[in-house]
């Protein structure tokens, strides 16, 4: 069952997708993730890619579609894919190579906020940036630099991410609206299961709706 996470920056993608893999068993499929490990293991892929990385290029995106569906194993494996595909052309190369090999997408997760939410969510947010913990400010201009209490190590320290800051986060907003948005269309087009997500809610709730469409 192959599950695509579909949602603007802010959207709480990360934390669902946290949440579907420990609670359904599915495998974690981020693009990062995956071009680091085959370039690691110096796969045939991997060295496609990294010869492109070594030049500063960005790896094409029919290398990375093939390393996400070498990557989905078995037919009856459950895989969630976050984070691709971020524009329409990727959408079409996912969707010709998943054919090929006779493969589907089982259901597309599209997580929906509106703009206010996503810009309030950004700007008041705050990672560990060495546990990665969460931290919620209490305005977007407080700047502040706190020790995480999740360990001792002194470099366990919370810090708002260079990117979330308010001109960044706009621009990453506009981003999603102009490419990866269309996609929406796309699938419904192709009569993909596309299911729109609330995701103004607690995580909580959010995952509940979310486990609705996951039947595995
Ligand atoms: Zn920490």
């Amino acid at each position: 069952m192959n599950v695509i996470l579909l949602g603007p920056p802010g959207a709480g993608k990360g934390t669902q997708a946290r949440k579907i893999v420990d609670e359904f068993d599915f495998d974690y499929i981020s693009t990062g993730d995956m071009l680091r490990k085959e370039v690691e293991s110096a796969s045939r892929l991997g060295k496609i890619a990294k010869s492109y990385m070594n030049k500063g290029d960005l790896v094409p995106d029919s290398y990375i579609v093939e390393m996400i569906v070498d990557n989905l194993g078995e037919l009856n494996a459950r895989n969630l894919i976050d984070g691709f595909p971020r524009n329409i052309s990727q959408a079409e190369a996912l969707n010709e190579k998943l054919t090929e090999n006779q493969q589907k997408i089982a259901v597309v997760l599209h997580m929906n906020v509106d703009d206010e939410e996503l810009i309030n969510r950004l700007s008041t947010r705050a990672v560990c940036i060495l546990c990665q913990a969460p931290f919620k400010l209490k305005s977007p201009d407080e700047n502040l630099i706190v020790k995480c209490n999740n360990s001792p190590n002194k470099d366990c320290i919370i810090k708002v991410r260079d990117d979330d800051n308010p001109k960044s986060v706009a621009r990453r907003i506009t981003v999603y609206k102009n490419e990866t948005f269309p996609i929406v269309k796309y699938y419904k087009d192709l009569n993909v299961n596309l299911v729109d997500i609330d995701a103004r809610g607690t995580e909580d709730e959010i995952f509940q709706e979310i486990s609705k469409f996951i039947v595995v």
